[in-house]
């Protein structure tokens, strides 16, 4: 590339973009059209920051599907023209909000990297500084064919960049906030900047990049506990315009064997509504038939989530419902990696 990378750096609103006003020592939303004056050490690298903010930036909490699409849309808009994205949203609900661009974009080429911070921009103890410099320098990275390095969607954070739909915030106030406990760091900040290009996810560029749009919301978690009741259980599996269930089960995929509990989930199955069974583990798999505590789950027509993480989990079943796949098609969907969200 003899023109310098141009990265578009997306900011939809969280921590990361607010300021101290140290008279009132109030938060205050910080101007991302005044980047350079604020942050000056961007001048050295070596790319064009294009900045767009939404009109109103959210806490994540407020984040939802409608929001999503709003990224989505941006990034669809300015495609063909940016070399590479930086979306910054806050970090609490960005492992869900960067699974679902994952699912949403089909055969990127491009890099796309979430990023945040614990503490506003403007606090002298910030993390959002090296955070926001690195996920730049990440997303205008290039190999010796000028090829960019990154083709995924990534959430960089304390000095480890992340394939986004792998990770989970797992820390309310340490600077390292986010795991991906099934899957390795994709590249590592320290002195240098060290991509493991074997993990990375190879493109193809010969391919259609395809802007997905349509989500189905109509879905739930259901998280085990033990003693959980019947009534519980049936209410929820009984909510009205309800298409998917992601069952939270113990261990390896383990749930209660009681007849109330697996009749419930069978009427369920046979009504049209899937249910995917996860791990509440932070790290390791479903293995269907592990124990017999799973055995009926696989009889009763679960599909098996495997080491899919709840928030990649989420994601991909509202993608696959708006992609209004059928019964079969939509197992088999789930049960195998399409953003190497799963092993
Ligand atoms: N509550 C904030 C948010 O998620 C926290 C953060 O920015 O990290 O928007």
């Amino acid at each position: 590339m003899t023109k310098k990378p141009e990265i578009l750096l997306i900011y939809t609103g969280g921590t990361i973009g607010m300021v101290k006003d140290y008279k009132s020592n109030a938060l205050k939303a910080f101007n991302f059209n005044h980047l350079y004056k604020n942050i000056p050490e961007l001048k050295q690298l070596e790319c064009a920051i294009e900045t767009i903010s939404f009109d109103k930036p959210i806490d994540s909490s407020n984040m939802n599907v409608n929001y999503w699409i709003d990224i989505l849309k941006i990034i669809e808009r300015y495609y063909s023209e940016k070399d590479g994205f930086v979306v910054l949203t806050g970090s609490d609900t960005m492992a869900y909000t960067s699974s679902a661009l994952s699912f949403m974009i089909e055969n990127l080429t491009k890099p796309v990297i979430f990023t945040g911070s614990q503490l506003p921009i403007g606090d002298l103890r910030t993390d959002a500084k090296e955070n926001l410099i690195t996920a730049i320098q990440i997303a205008s990275a290039r190999n010796d064919k000028d090829e960019a390095i990154v083709t995924e969607v990534g959430l960089y954070f304390e000095y480890k960049l992340y394939r986004a739909n792998r990770t989970t915030k797992i820390n309310a106030e340490q600077f390292e906030a986010f795991t991906s406990a099934n899957y390795p760091p994709i590249a590592e900040s320290g002195v240098h900047l060290k991509f493991n290009t074997s993990f990375l996810l190879k493109s193809n560029t010969t391919k259609k990049t395809l802007f997905r749009k349509k989500l189905n919301e109509n879905i739930v978690v259901l998280k085990l506990f033990p003693s959980i009741t019947k009534q519980v259980v049936q209410g929820i599996l009984e909510i009205p315009d309800l298409k998917g269930v992601i069952l939270e089960t113990y261990g390896s995929g383990n749930a209660p064997t009681e007849d109330w509990f697996i009749r419930l989930l069978r009427k369920a199955v046979d009504r049209g509504i899937y249910i995917v069974d996860v791990t509440q583990c932070i790290g390791g798999s479903v293995i269907f038939g592990q124990y017999e505590t799973s055995i009926q789950l696989k009889q009763v027509g679960l599909i098996n989530g495997k080491d899919i993480t709840t928030e990649s989990a989420i994601a991909k079943m509202m993608y696959l419902l708006g992609e209004n796949s059928n019964k079969i098609d939509f197992k088999k969907y789930f049960e195998n990696p399409l953003r190497g969200e799963m092993n």
